[in-house]
């Protein structure tokens, strides 16, 4: 297969496994009100895709998964998200750790216009 070909195929492979991560991610969500331990299962299958396929989880997924417990977080139910200098700070009730994560769009607000306009009340 000539490296083009290759790159296709890879490329390929990654949209598939993107879609994957994706539609697992639906079914966990899905899944947790009634059966939170398969949202769990979900969430290990996702990372065995990434890890199968050395790809990173899609952000937004991987900011509904803690890091240290891998227990998948629903706001409100099993996590908190709190703004904080920039960061949303996630805090994981299984574990009772914290992610950071730098809140980039508030972030390039600031820089682009020296302050974060807020509407009138
Ligand atoms: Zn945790």
């Amino acid at each position: 297969m000539s490296r083009i070909a290759r790159k296709k195929q890879k490329n390929l492979l990654r949209s598939v496994a993107t879609q994957r991560m994706w539609r697992l991610f639906e079914l966990a969500e899905k899944e947790f009100e009634e059966h939170p331990e398969r949202s769990e299962r979900y969430v290990q299958l996702i990372r065995n895709i990434s890890m199968r396929n050395r790809m990173r989880v899609p952000r937004e997924i991987k900011r509904r998964i803690c890091k240290h417990c891998y227990a998948f977080l629903v706001p409100g139910v099993n996590a908190r998200y709190r703004l904080k200098g920039g960061y949303i700070v996630t805090s994981c009730e299984r574990c009772g750790k914290e992610m950071r994560y730098p809140y980039r769009g508030l972030k390039k607000q600031v820089m682009e216009k020296g302050e974060v306009k807020r509407k009138k009340p």
